[in-house]
């Protein structure tokens, strides 16, 4: 660490991921006792969308089963229950965008043998409303796609993928509101079509509505295969 930074830490000092405690400066970006708490999707997933799934004989979720996603693959670092969810209210909604740091790290190099299979030849953030993310100040998926593009060297864009309008929280819709919520919800470039393999970047996966409203306005401009990644994944859904 330069001395700059050092001095940085103090007047700015970073806050560990999981249990926002003050970091010590060069500590990295959680606390050592919080090492352990880290609980990453281990088991059995589905071989869609990369869900936790009990049954060990199963080969998709329940919602993959019965639905048709407009995306190829994708798989989620975190199950989205304790800590995690605590600290993505905290990422997204209380200005920790530090957090950010620690997440993409974790899904480079736990998601990152998915991602080189993948391929994709470029990252797009699941884009914010324009007023949303001025007034929040970043969009999370952005600052977590450019630490995911920086570790495993694939070039990010955020002119290609763009929220037309602002969506309601779908926390408590059903799948069907969420669906119609996200309709003509995002605008896609012409340019999308050059692009054969494109990997998706958010904070949470629950029902995939957001990830497959995307991907089909990107398959409508003619891109090629959508997969995506992201940071947690929700359980029990
Ligand atoms: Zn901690
Ligand atoms: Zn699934």
């Amino acid at each position: 660490m330069k001395w700059n930074e050092w001095i940085l830490c103090f007047i700015y000092p970073g806050r560990c991921a999981v249990c926002d405690e003050v970091l010590s400066p060069g500590s990295g970006s959680i606390c050592p006792a919080c090492v352990e708490k880290l609980g990453v999707a281990q088991g059995h997933h589905c071989k869609k969308c990369g869900k936790f799934i009990e049954d060990e004989d199963g080969e998709y979720c329940e919602n993959c089963r019965n639905r048709r996603h407009h995306f190829e693959e994708g798989y989620g670092i975190f199950p989205y229950d304790g800590w995690v969810q605590e600290s993505m209210v905290r990422f997204k909604f209380h200005e920790r965008a530090e957090y950010g740091k620690f997440y993409g790290k974790m899904m480079a190099a736990k998601g990152g043998a998915y991602v080189r299979r993948w391929n994709p030849q470029v990252i797009l953030p699941v884009p914010m409303y324009r007023k949303k993310k001025k007034k929040r100040g970043y969009n999370q998926a952005e600052i977590l796609a450019r630490e995911v593009g920086k570790r495993l060297d694939i070039p990010v864009r955020t002119d290609l993928l763009i929220r037309k309008r602002n969506t309601k929280p779908l926390k408590e819709m059903t799948p069907q509101q969420r669906r119609e919520n996200l309709k003509d919800a995002f605008l896609a470039m012409p340019e999308c079509k050059d692009y054969e393999r494109i990997l998706l970047v958010d904070d949470i996966y629950t029902t995939g509505s957001t990830v497959d409203a995307a991907a089909k306005i990107l398959k409508q401009q003619g891109a090629g295969k959508i997969y995506f990644l992201t940071a947690c994944t929700g359980t029990g859904i």
